[in-house]
């Protein structure tokens, strides 16, 4: 007897932040869709006095995508922090680059997040939206492309198909790899030392970032004073500061930060990440959309993969809708490279954008730090200039 192939509208691969936005998007957008979203590991409880280690800054944009689909409430209810002033400056130049939510008449620029605390809010959504069904946790084993729809088999066996395959399962994304879709990356060789601290003197809501030789260091406003860190720089360098005593440490990132908050009172545990840049080549095929880290991912020091990630879900959500109005077929290759073209350009130029900044406060030539000095210091007296850049980095552009 054949087994019951249940079909689904869309599957979505990966209910991390962008996954799982999608899946609530799509839910709000198209009530008679039926989604299923697939992850493989289900978030996990915390202790309260505790920070996630890994955080996103979430622009304006971003936070009005969790808005209409219902999910900005929940993360408030848990944790965020807002962040007013931004306040960069370079080592070694003398450059320095301040911005102020109160210059763009704005209450912020935007929030610090813990990454759990957006992923918990999501799953809450997901499971009040009666058109999703929430498979996690469960295991993709193997998945097929065909011309009328894509078929899909569980590690426990269960087959399932749909009309469209969403992939938003990371930066290694398995869809990805199983679909063929290559990509291309730029050699970077640096790497992430994420933990939280808690300094003698507060923040003042400021997402602090210096612009060390060997990558930046970013001290971004938690609750009660703590600041989470992304800590960039060459892998090596990264295990060791990870290896050393907590006071160590201390004094190590202290000096690297010149004290601009007094002293590290404490540290918590350290973590390492791999940082990647790259875009993959196609991010469509017929019936499969690439969304998030897993059609591009970029270095932290502009805080934008995740809220790239996001724009990607709001231009898919259209795309998808629009097609059911016309009663068009959602996983069709023309229907999906409409999606692909309104991406692609804003992803790789913010890609170009990031591998730039890297390099030019990476260079010890002199030139290059008085002009990248003097750059940051032109900017700094440019308003409408700044304002500029503040507009992209909150997303209102
Ligand atoms: C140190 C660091 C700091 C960062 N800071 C910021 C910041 O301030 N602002 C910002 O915008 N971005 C930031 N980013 C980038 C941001 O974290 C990523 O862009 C974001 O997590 C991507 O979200 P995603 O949902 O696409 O992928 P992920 O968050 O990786 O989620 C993928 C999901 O897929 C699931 N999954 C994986 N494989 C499978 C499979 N085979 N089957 C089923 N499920 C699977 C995983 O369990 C996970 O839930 C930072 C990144 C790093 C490394």
């Amino acid at each position: 007897m054949n087994k019951e192939i249940e079909h689904y509208d869309i599957i979505i691969v990966g209910a991390g932040m962008v996954g799982a936005t999608l899946a609530c998007g799509l839910a709000e957008e198209a009530e008679n869709l039926k989604i299923a979203v697939i992850d493989a590991n289900e978030p996990k409880d915390w202790d309260k006095d505790s920070y996630d280690m890994r955080v996103s800054a979430i622009t304006r944009a971003s936070q009005t995508l969790f808005k209409n689909i219902g999910v900005w409430e929940k993360i408030v209810e848990q944790r965020v922090s807002p962040y007013r002033d931004m306040f960069v400056w370079d080592e070694g130049g003398k450059g320095e680059l301040h911005f102020d939510s109160a210059d763009m008449a704005e209450a912020d620029l935007g929030h610090i997040i813990e990454n759990r605390v957006i992923v918990k809010a999501l799953h809450q959504r997901l499971k009040e939206l009666p058109q999703i069904e929430l498979l996690c946790p469960a295991k993709l084993e193997n998945i097929e492309f065909n011309n009328d729809k894509a078929n899909l088999v569980l590690d426990d066996k269960t087959e399932l198909s749909a009309n469209l395959v969403v992939a938003a399962d990371g930066t290694r994304s398995w869809v990805r790899q199983q679909a063929d879709i290559a990509v291309k990356g730029w050699d970077f060789d640096q790497a992430a030392l994420v933990t939280t601290v808690k300094t003698e003197k507060y923040h003042q809501d400021t997402a602090w970032q210096r612009f060390l030789k060997t990558g930046p260091l970013a001290f971004l406003p938690l609750t009660n004073g703590y600041s989470s860190i992304v800590w960039s720089t060459s892998p090596e360098e990264a295990q060791r500061l990870t290896k050393i005593s907590e006071n160590e440490f201390a004094l190590e990132i202290e000096q690297a930060f010149e004290s601009k908050l007094g002293k590290i009172e404490s540290v918590a545990t350290r973590a390492v990440f791999p940082l990647r840049l790259f875009e993959t080549l196609n991010y469509v095929k017929p019936r499969l959309a690439l969304v998030g880290d897993a059609a591009h991912t970029i270095h932290p020091l502009a805080g934008q993969g995740v809220n790239l990630g996001l724009a990607d879900v709001a231009s898919l959500i259209t795309v998808v809708v629009e097609a059911l109005n016309d009663k068009k077929d959602v996983g069709d290759f023309k229907i999906l490279r409409r999606y692909e073209r309104w991406r692609r350009a804003d992803n790789r130029s913010m890609l170009v954008a990031m591998d730039g900044l890297k390099r030019l406060f990476g260079s010890e030539l002199s030139a290059v730090k008085d002009l990248r000095s003097l750059g940051l210091n032109i900017t700094n007296k440019i308003t409408p200039l700044k304002n500029l850049i503040m507009q992209q980095a909150m997303g209102l552009k």
